[in-house]
């Protein structure tokens, strides 16, 4: 079953690359599709993420896609391919500052917040401008600005799903403004991938069409 999912994927994605999103499931389902070829993995717990790293082969791409406190970047830092969903400077500097101990560069990418529901995490639309401004003018030398992140309304209206995308479009092309090679567009997920596809994201993160459903 996973491995027949993560082909269709892949065939059907085209341009677009897949986040396979693992949370909440096993080191066998994680093989099941490596062994038909998957190598991006997204997960959104730290401890999660570490255990299961141990117990996988080294050639996994790790994506780190839920929200990451400051404290917490140490333990993923020597490994990460690519984290999500950063959005404030705090938590850049942290990154960067393990980067340093490390001498390596780290890539990120900026989430931001484009929903109708009051999550907490993102950086608001209204901010985003001065955020990339403030951002610029921060001393960061070790971590790379790829691109950006988001999620839509969690709604059945695929009207309102399509504007939040277009919209997520168009600041991709301001955060570009000031950093050129930020064209990473992480958005789209077993709901709406295909809108976010059409609108061009070039990373979609799926998790229960390829595993199925998580138990909590
Ligand atoms: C869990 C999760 C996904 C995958 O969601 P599905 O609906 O299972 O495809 C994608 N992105 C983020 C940030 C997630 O937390």
């Amino acid at each position: 079953m996973i491995a027949e999912k993560i082909k269709y994927y892949q065939s059907e994605l085209a341009d677009a690359k897949l986040i396979a999103v693992s949370k909440k499931k096993s080191v066998e389902d994680i093989l099941e599709a490596y062994e038909a070829g998957q190598r991006d993995f997204g997960e959104n717990y730290i401890q999660e993420l570490v255990e299961k790293k141990e117990q996988l082969p080294d050639d996994i791409r790790w994506h780190f896609i839920g929200h990451l406190q400051r404290n917490k970047v140490k333990y993923i830092s020597e490994f990460i391919h690519l984290i999500h969903a950063v959005d404030s400077i705090r938590l850049i500097k942290e990154i960067n500052k393990q980067a340093l101990k490390q001498d390596k560069m780290i890539d990120v990418l900026l989430q931001l917040h484009l929903a109708q529901e009051n999550s907490k995490f993102g950086i608001p639309v209204n901010d985003f401008e001065s955020f990339i401004g403030e951002l610029k003018k921060a001393q960061i030398s070790n971590v790379r600005i790829k691109g950006l992140m988001t999620m839509a309304s969690n709604t059945d209206d695929t009207d309102q799903i399509k504007s939040e995308f277009e919209k997520a479009k168009k600041f991709s092309i301001l955060l570009q403004t000031l950093y050129p090679d930020a064209k990473e567009l992480s958005m789209g997920m077993s709901g709406d991938y295909k809108l976010a596809i059409e609108q061009g994201s070039t990373m979609v993160r799926i998790g229960s069409s390829i595993f199925g459903k998580r138990e909590y």
